[in-house]
């Protein structure tokens, strides 16, 4: 606009072009003859070639230049401002984007309640409020560490089972929460003997009833023995002869021993010819009893040949003592032997009868129970 095309310009330099071809072709005249050049008058100044409307519009032109410039220095400098209003914030007020202006105040932050993992928090500028709620803690247990029912944050460790230890008939289960763990570990059974059920060795647990016992014969040493536990009932047999004698049979044949006095009675062994044999009779002269080997029983008196014999009232057959212990109790046992089973315990100072002696024991009765007594605390009457 302000260029080399300025009509302005372009007018000066034609004009002065204009000039020095006017001059240039006007006619020389000479004054008086004296051939005096005479001066040219400068020709009269020419009128505008242009119209007479154009100066205004010029002038309108540059007063509108003018103007736009310093609306646009204005509007450059933001003196004034056409606003781009852009909205309120819950940080910032309405403001121009252009100029910066601002109208009111910050609108309202949106608040999301707080949880126990975040404050309350504006879920437009993200902005936040006071503090986090409590967790709502429930207590650690077995398998679970202390945690939050709410957003599931755990403290510490789960506190792990408390194991009791199984039994026969349950698994482990642990003590606090109940659950179990494994398989039980079964019944440790003992089988039934003469007094006891079939009882298991670990928790006493009992099945089905005690055996019978089976019971020997009494012998003039022994009452009635179970064969299998060795308990005792009744009393030995009451010998009223002594005797000795060997095996005489017709034949030559071994003599039957019986387990009682009569031909029907079981065989328990055969002794063979001029076998001697102690013998004890008790009342029933056509059979004595005998010891033969492990075995005990009856042998028919007519083929035994009598040695001697003595009246049982003669051979002093009980003998009367009282228990001398350095205070404690002693034990009646089962057989002549430390290792054998304690039938009872008699107190010190009881007064028994002894029935015989086998080496450094006897043979006596206490409270129904028949068995042995250590000698060495036995003083006799
Ligand atoms: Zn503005
Ligand atoms: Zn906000
Ligand atoms: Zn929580
Ligand atoms: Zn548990
Ligand atoms: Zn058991
Ligand atoms: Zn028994």
């Amino acid at each position: 606009m302000y260029g080399p095309q300025d009509p302005n310009d372009s007018y000066t330099v034609q004009q002065s072009a204009v000039d020095q071809k006017t001059i240039a072709a006007a006619p020389v005249y000479y004054d008086n003859e004296m051939l005096t050049p005479v001066q040219p008058q400068p020709a009269p100044a020419e009128k505008r070639r242009y119209p007479k409307w154009v100066r205004p519009v010029m002038i309108g032109l540059i007063v509108l230049i003018l103007l736009e410039m310093i609306a646009a220095l204005l509007l450059y400098t933001h003196t004034i401002c056409i606003h781009k209003w852009q909205d309120a914030t819950c940080q910032a007020p309405r403001t121009c984007s252009r100029c910066g202006k601002t109208e009111g105040g910050p609108a309202s932050h949106r608040w999301l309640p707080a949880t126990c993992s975040a404050p309350a928090t504006c879920e437009v500028c993200g902005e936040t409020s006071g503090a986090c709620l409590p967790h709502t803690w429930q207590a650690a247990d077995c398998t679970q560490p202390k945690t939050c029912a709410v957003c599931g944050m755990t403290e510490g460790t789960a506190l792990g089972h408390q194991w009791s230890a199984a039994d026969c008939e349950t698994p482990r289960f642990c003590k606090i929460c109940r659950a179990s763990d494994g398989e039980p570990l079964g019944h440790d059974w003992a089988d039934a003997d003469c007094t006891h059920p079939r009882t298991c060795r670990r928790c006493g647990k009992t099945e089905g009833s005690p055996l019978e016992h089976q019971w020997l014969a009494a012998t003039p040493k022994s009452p009635e023995t179970c064969s299998v536990c060795g308990a005792k009932r009744g009393a030995a047999l009451a010998v009223t002869l002594y005797g000795n004698g060997y095996v005489q049979t017709r034949t030559g044949s071994p003599l039957n021993l019986r387990e009682t006095a009569s031909t029907d009675g079981k065989v328990v062994a055969t002794i063979p010819q001029h076998t001697n044999l102690d013998l004890y009779y008790f009342g029933r002269d056509d059979w004595y009893f005998v010891y033969y080997k492990t075995y005990s029983g009856y042998v028919s008196a007519s083929y035994i040949q009598l040695g001697y014999y003595e009246e049982a009232a003669g051979h002093d057959e009980f003998m009367y003592g009282y228990v001398k212990t350095k205070g404690g109790k002693l034990n009646l046992r089962a057989s002549t032997s430390t290792n054998s089973k304690s039938l009872a315990m008699i107190p010190n100072g009881t007064d028994l009868v002894l029935y015989w002696r086998d080496g450094d024991w006897y043979y006596t009765e206490y409270n129904g129970e028949y068995g042995f007594v250590s000698a060495k605390y036995i003083v006799l009457y």
